[in-house]
């Protein structure tokens, strides 16, 4: 006998009161997870409409009292059937409970609260705001600069807009209060993010490149196609434009846009772009927004009130009627995929949302990732490119150091000579430095520092990490070798794992120039997000001339003023052991050199490596993705990695090593007998690679194969068995994918 868990009522809050009915022998089979049924419901047996989120052997009531379930709805294609479709979708690539998928794709529902909200509102004439302006040029206030720019283009703006987006301290917003520049006003109605009005300024004239990008999308979604785009194209050539086009387009026939973008990367200037095109029919999300006012932004969106919305990952679950395009900036960021349950990645889910509702999906991204890039080139997806800066503003010169050479050369210093001689250029003209500690490998790689031979495994081609001094440990297959005393290469004795952190670097550069004013940011001070843009707003206020920091510098704001980037240890990232650790260095190393050089003056960047010839440090100092990806796709596809084959990742967690090893071995043990054909491949079990976190033991196995679907079984196989091997105190989770490894 089969039964089925049933939910009648789709709400957040009402998904785990499930009622249990008995599935009749002609349904057996055709229902599943997520399949919507009719029911008997109460004691009048009234007919009801209601959703099945599993499916099990075991009744957990009275067999006598089960219903039978009536039959079974195809599903209609309303908000509610795309729901849960969408649901059951991630349900099954993804490998979670139908309840929590369909609590990840549903809106929370909480009370919505009165907050209360700060508004600030001009209160000088515009002349007056004008000279303030002019003074505050002069003076190089550049975060009053930007409050007195908007405050002259808008008659009022949210205060933690002003403070969070816009980067102004209190303390500023406070002295131009003093100085009767503006008023601070509190409301106690829920009120729109940003108010601002649409205008119908004039309309730039399309570049011919993004001009044939908006007319194909549009003409392929107007007859009735639901595609993917990638568009590849360089920061300042107009991809944000394309996308206010795009909604606009969308919009305008009816139907709605989602505009994802990773937060970080949300900056005032591309929302306003959006605001002054759709007006107050364009609402924002963000992780400040309290739940109660997501509700509120998704309520708006299904009634109708808006048209637009932007936000992170989570913004994708916006219920609009009629969906008409999915836009996906940054694309290749990892902020998209979810680390908690299910490990959902917004590219692909929303590849299915688009599907479902026959709307197009566009990705964009200066740095596409491999993933987008492979398919767009195998034609799965429509590839668009945009190869020019339409801001002007030239790409900075940059030069590979070579660290071995200065080593050779007795300088033992972490700056090289290089990028010594460029930061006391810098200091002596009065403009602005960034130093990029690329500290992903923080881990504990192990390299040579002579020639620069990195520790491998011969067996996975990552690279081997320290574990307790004296042994090599690869993370992917559990391979153990001992620590070399000198480099199996050149027999140096420089065979170290590398540890400098920014603090150090910001002593060591206070060291060499005396005076020298700093800023620091990482981990460990950026506790809150405010003092994230804290530290931003100080250095674009020019506070310090140096910025110093880890890879959370390279995203975000312009600074004009900086005309020299640094990247220290930039093969740091190499050393990772993750398949994707090219990738991301590139990726990195991208951004970071593109800092420079984005005002007038022009810039430069120094990209300090053991691996000088590495394709990665090569192509990032060239800004030539398509070289990287020729070559990284060649040992994707000899590694077996993603694109080309797809991994699962069986995590083990424990609060005792043996039990935690011996489920993680049983777990192995299954897999290899579940594995029926020569492709898919197993890797494991190995501790992982930080083995212990909170006293939480952890293991992973790897099951790789270039068919998804035989690795959904797979997990569906594991997972049915894990009730006989767990322990109540061992987790066990799972990854498809992953973009971090444990
Ligand atoms: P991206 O999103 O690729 O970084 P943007 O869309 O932000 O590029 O464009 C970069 C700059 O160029 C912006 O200042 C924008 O206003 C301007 N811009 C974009 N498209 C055009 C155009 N067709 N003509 C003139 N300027 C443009
Ligand atoms: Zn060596
Ligand atoms: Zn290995």
């Amino acid at each position: 006998m089969q039964y089925a868990d049933v939910i009648v009522d789709i709400v957040h809050e009402k998904l785990d009161r499930c009622f249990q009915y008995k599935v009749p022998e002609g349904l057996q089979g055709k229902l599943r997870a997520g399949s919507c049924v009719m029911i008997p419901f109460g004691s009048g047996n009234r007919l009801i409409k209601g959703y099945c989120v599993g499916l099990g052997e075991e009744c957990k009531f009275d067999p006598a009292k089960l219903k039978d379930i009536a039959g079974i709805v195809e599903q209609d294609a309303g908000d509610e059937g795309r729901s849960i479709a969408l649901a059951a979708w991630i349900k099954e690539n993804y490998g979670s409970t139908m309840i929590q998928a369909l609590k990840t794709v549903l809106p929370m529902q909480k009370s919505v609260k009165k907050l209360e909200h700060r508004i600030i509102e001009r209160k000088a004439g515009r002349e007056e705001l004008i000279s303030m302006l002019g003074e505050c040029q002069r003076k190089h206030q550049v975060a009053k600069v930007r409050l007195l720019e908007s405050l002259l283009e808008e008659e009022s703006v949210p205060y933690e807009w002003v403070t969070g987006r816009l980067n102004v301290s209190a303390q500023a917003i406070h002295s131009l209060e003093q100085a009767g520049a503006l008023r601070i006003l509190s409301t106690s109605s829920y009120r729109d993010p940003v108010k601002v009005k649409a205008s119908d300024e004039e309309k730039k004239h399309l570049s011919d490149g993004q001009e044939s990008i908006v007319r194909t999308i549009l003409e392929e979604l107007n007859a009735g196609e639901s595609k993917t785009y990638l568009i590849h194209g360089i920061t300042g050539s107009g991809k944000t434009e394309v996308y206010v086009r795009l909604a606009e387009g969308v919009v305008s026939r009816g139907r709605q846009a989602i505009v994802l973008i990773p937060e970080i990367a949300l900056t005032y200037q591309t929302l306003l772009r959006f605001y002054k095109c759709f007006g107050n029919r364009v609402s924002v999300m963000n992780s400040t927004l309290s739940p109660g006012e997501k509700y509120d932004q998704f309520q708006r969106a299904k009634t109708g009130e808006i048209d637009v919305i932007i936000g992170p990952r989570s913004a994708l679950f916006t219920p609009f009627p009629k969906l008409g395009l999915i836009i996906m900036d940054e694309e290749h960021e990892a902020s998209y995929k979810s680390e908690g349950t299910p490990k959902y990645h917004a590219r692909e889910t929303a590849r299915e949302l688009a599907r479902l509702s026959g709307a197009s999906l566009v990705l964009g991204s200066a740095t596409p990732s491999v993933e987008a890039y492979y398919r767009a080139k195998q034609g799965e997806y429509g590839l668009f490119q945009l190869k020019e800066r339409l801001t002007g503003g030239t790409l900075p010169e940059v030069e590979i150091v070579d660290l071995r050479e200065e080593l050779r050369s007795g300088n033992r210093s972490i700056f090289s000579r290089k990028l010594q001689e460029l930061l006391a250029d810098r200091l002596s003209k009065g403009q602005q430095s960034m130093l990029f500690l690329n500290r992903r490998g923080y881990a504990g790689f192990v390299s040579c520092r002579s020639c620069g031979l990195v520790m491998k495994c011969p067996h996975c081609d990552v690279a081997l990490s320290e574990h307790g001094g004296d042994r090599l440990v690869c993370h992917y297959c559990g391979y153990v070798a001992p620590k070399p005393s000198v480099c199996p290469e050149c027999g140096s004795k420089y065979v170290l794992g590398f540890k400098a952190g920014t603090e150090q670097i910001e002593q060591k550069l206070k060291e060499l120039f005396p005076g020298v004013r700093t800023l620091r940011m990482d981990r460990d001070t950026t506790g809150t997000k405010d003092s994230y843009e804290r530290i931003l707003s100080a250095f674009a206020n020019q506070e310090a001339d140096v910025l110093i920091g880890t890879q959370m510098i390279v995203k975000g704001h312009d600074f004009p003023n900086v005309t020299l980037v640094g990247v220290l240890a930039a093969d740091l990232s190499l050393g990772v052991n993750d398949y994707r650790a090219g990738e991301r260095t590139f990726q990195l190393l991208t951004q970071a050199v593109g800092r420079a050089g984005r005002g007038e003056k022009p810039g430069y960047a120094v990209i300090q490596t053991y691996q000088p010839e590495h394709y990665a440090v090569v192509a990032a100092a060239a800004q030539d993705y398509e070289s990287f990806y020729q070559e990284e796709i060649l040992y994707r596809e000899l590694g077996g990695y993603p694109p080309v084959h797809h991994l699962l990742a069986v995590q083990v967690f424990s609060p005792e090593e043996k039990a935690g090893e011996k489920l993680a071995t049983a777990l192995a043990e299954r897999a290899r007998k579940l594995i029926s054909d020569r492709k898919t491949l197993l890797l494991g079990p190995s501790p992982a690679s930080i083995g212990k976190v909170n006293d939480v033991y952890r293991y992973v196995l790897y099951l790789k194969s270039p068919d998804y679907q035989k690795l959904i079984e797979i997990k569906d196989q594991l997972e049915a068995c894990l009730t006989q091997l767990q322990n109540t105190r061992e987790n066990v989770q799972f990854d498809f994918d992953p973009m971090n490894f444990l």
